[in-house]
């Protein structure tokens, strides 16, 4: 292929210099096209201070420094003198470095770090060598001072590339294909928001002049990311939004008869929910917002309101929990709020038997049923409603993306409502769930008893379990909580099914113990369920099943073991099971970490029961990927970006996104060309969301 022709997406090996086996091996980095060279970018920079290069040394240097990359290492434990060498490469040469006596530095020294060492030289065995040289790991770009023009990028290795090689390969190329890379904004729209030009971006995060340059690259290139993101959900949202639904507006008698079916007052908090979701739902547009409030903040009851709301206007409404468990629960709730009422509910869920699905089916149909609870057997093909007015999903990220909005599909466009008891942290609410508007329930419901959490280590379990006896025998109940099911040879997980039986055999021998597993049957699980809720279950063992929603306010001791194995979010929303009641709640979190970031992480909990620092945190440890506990929510890759870091630029984007979405809705203008085709290159296919043509 002749040069003259390249363009973003050819293959990389055509790029001057390449070819194609170094192509092959690019490749193995994920690197394919001449975009994707562009976009690989150093992890750090490192300064090549005072290093003279590998290549000028000559091998009986009394002291000499040198700065690169390491490539391989090993321990050589020989007898009397063992040794631990390792090869420094600078993109000139490669030097061995040499340690006696150095099987400290295994694990300490890695391929991949940079180095600079300084030492003796000398040859054996025809190999250049750095005796017992001193050296540090040079810092990365944040701890540099980048006046020199002396930095050395480093770049992600690969198995048979290092960074100097790869560093080689751009700073080459460059010339020739950053004049390919085009501008997606105008110059007065980038001036506004103090944004270079994004060519210039690109070329300055390989070879930046200084450290400010670099910022500024990095502010450019992180803003197109979230950009992008946010005209992706502006897009969704748009068509959510613009399809016909059944306005359901309140009125004072469908508000009193509703009220009347709770036995308290709602909350102020409660009641402002309710007033944000009312003026929703009277609109000829769906719904489209999110529910989120802490564990027993009153969720339930307030997606009920909008469900009687749609039920008074004779439309269907639709409640989907991620387990059959949950379904199950929120079935008892919704009848139990609705004893004596006319108001028609079913369940349907997978474990049904065809001939009850059937019925179940055949009545939503023709308009025979209110009110289903469900699992995602609701998003199946066969399911049809009469009149859907309204979907309730609950913790909805449990769901995988391909489901969701799946119930929207059909017919007239219904109102959406997502409850969420995780907490999401304010970057995640606005970009994984950024289509919808968001609703915080901030007040708990009153006459609760506080919840008091300690850390502890296993060797004092003993004192626990006297504790929890003594609380067991004035009648309270009490959850054990255990990561997995059954132990595996290869880890010490106490298993519930274990813990259950030594609670019963030993510790807890005058106790009625019950257990509780995401493996047993749904009916076994219910009837375990209903016996510790009626208190024929004191203390029930249990695995990761209880974590949401169960409800049994006399249950308000938790001891959960191996506590440092979970999530902050997810221990806090364990934790959220108990404190349900009016007495003071106990959570004990057993672990026996030697790792202090981890006894520090739960110590957060032990702090504070604020949910939204709770979920900070974790986001900073864990990253947003993880947080969920599963990479698939339709988060893009952000290769710039960090949702951690840039909050500000993220918002900056989304209301810029927004606007562009409102004034352009296709982004069809011709100013908006290459915005269009950036969009269409990152998000189609993977959110099928922009029509092509
Ligand atoms: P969430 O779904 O947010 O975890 P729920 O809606 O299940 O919370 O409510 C938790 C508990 O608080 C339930 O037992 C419910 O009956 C009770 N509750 C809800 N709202 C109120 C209120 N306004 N006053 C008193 N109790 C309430
Ligand atoms: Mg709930």
């Amino acid at each position: 292929m002749p040069t003259t022709t390249l363009q973003l997406d050819t293959p990389v090996q055509y790029v001057k210099g390449v070819g194609p086996r170094r192509g092959e091996q690019l490749a193995e980095l994920g690197i394919a096209t001449v975009e994707d060279l562009l976009l690989y970018f150093p992890r750090r920079f490192d300064l090549r201070h005072q290093a003279q290069p590998i290549n000028t040394l000559r091998g009986d240097e009394s002291a000499a420094t040198v700065a690169g990359e390491v490539l391989e290492c090993r321990f050589v434990p020989r007898y009397p003198r063992p040794f631990f060498e390792c090869s420094l490469d600078d993109g000139t040469a490669t030097v061995v470095l040499k340690w006696f006596h150095g099987g400290y530095l295994q694990g300490q020294i890695r391929p991949g770090l940079t180095l600079a060492a300084s030492g003796p030289v000398k040859v054996f065995r025809e190999t250049i060598q750095l005796i017992n040289p001193r050296f540090h790991v040079l810092a990365d770009v944040s701890g540099v001072d980048l006046s020199s023009d002396e930095l050395l990028p480093v770049y992600p290795a690969g198995a048979k590339l290092s960074s100097n090689v790869i560093a080689n390969v751009i700073r080459k190329a460059l010339p020739q294909i950053i004049p390919l890379v085009s501008e997606t904004l105008g110059a007065e729209f980038r001036d506004a928001r103090a944004l270079v030009p994004r060519p210039e971006a690109i070329a300055a995060m390989h070879k930046p002049e200084d450290r400010d340059q670099w910022a500024q690259a990095r502010r450019r290139l992180a803003y197109d990311e979230v950009l992008l993101m946010q005209l992706a959900l502006a897009i969704q949202r748009l068509r959510a939004v613009s399809r016909p639904a059944h306005p359901l507006a309140v009125n004072p008698e469908i508000d009193r008869r509703i009220r009347a079916r709770f036995p308290f007052a709602l909350t102020a908090a409660q009641d402002a929910a309710i007033a944000e979701i009312a003026a929703d739902m009277a609109r000829a547009r769906p719904m489209n917002r999110m529910l989120q409030g802490d564990v027993g903040s009153g969720k339930t009851v307030v997606a009920l309101y909008a469900a009687l709301t749609a039920v008074a206007h004779k439309t269907q409404v639709a409640i989907m929990a991620p387990t059959e468990i949950l379904a199950e629960q929120h079935f008892r709730k919704v009848h139990g709020y609705l004893e004596g009422s006319r108001v028609r509910v079913a369940m349907l869920t997978g474990s049904q038997t065809p001939l009850q699905r059937q019925r179940t089916l055949y009545r939503l149909e023709h308009g025979e049923i209110d009110v289903v609870v469900g699992t995602h057997a609701l998003l199946g093909e066969k399911v049809q409603f009469a009149r859907l007015g309204l979907v309730v999903v609950d913790e909805q990220h449990k769901f995988g993306v391909e489901q969701r909005g799946g119930i929207r599909g059909k017919g007239h466009a219904p109102h959406y409502l997502v409850m969420t008891a995780t907490p999401i942290p304010r970057t995640l609410a606005l970009t994984v769930f950024g289509d919808l508007e968001t609703t915080t329930l901030d007040e708990r419901p009153p006459g609760r008893g506080t919840t008091h959490t300690q850390l502890v280590g296993s060797d004092q379990m003993d004192k626990v379990l006297d504790f929890v006896r003594r609380r067991l025998a004035r009648g309270q109940q009490a959850y054990f909580v255990y990561p997995a099911v059954n132990a595996s040879a290869a880890t010490d997980l106490r298993a519930a099914t274990e813990a259950a039986q030594q609670f019963r055999a030993d510790g807890l021998k005058d106790f009625r113990v019950g257990l509780i597993h995401g493996q047993m049957p749904g009916a076994e699980k219910d009837r375990v369920m209903q016996a510790f809720a009626a208190g024929e279950i004191q203390a029930l063992v249990a695995s990761v099943v209880i974590e949401v929603g169960i409800d049994v306010a006399n249950a308000n001791i938790m001891v959960i073991e191996h506590a440092d194995r979970y999530g902050l979010a997810q221990l806090h929303q364990l934790r959220g099971r108990i404190g349900r009641g009016q007495e003071d709640a106990h959570c004990v979190l057993v672990a026996d970490s030697t790792n202090p970031q981890a006894v520090q992480r739960l110590g957060v909990l032990c702090q504070t029961d604020d949910g939204f620092r709770i979920a900070e945190e974790d986001l900073k440890i864990r990253g947003p990927g993880e947080f969920f506990g599963t990479r698939q929510h339709g988060l893009p890759e952000l290769r710039v970006a960090d949702l951690t870091e840039d909050f500000e630029l993220l918002r900056m984007a989304r209301r810029d996104a927004f606007a562009l979405i409102r004034e352009d809705p296709s982004l069809t203008a011709p100013h908006h060309q290459s915005l269009r085709a950036a969009l269409l290159k990152a998000y189609q296919g993977r959110m099928g969301l922009i029509a092509t043509g």
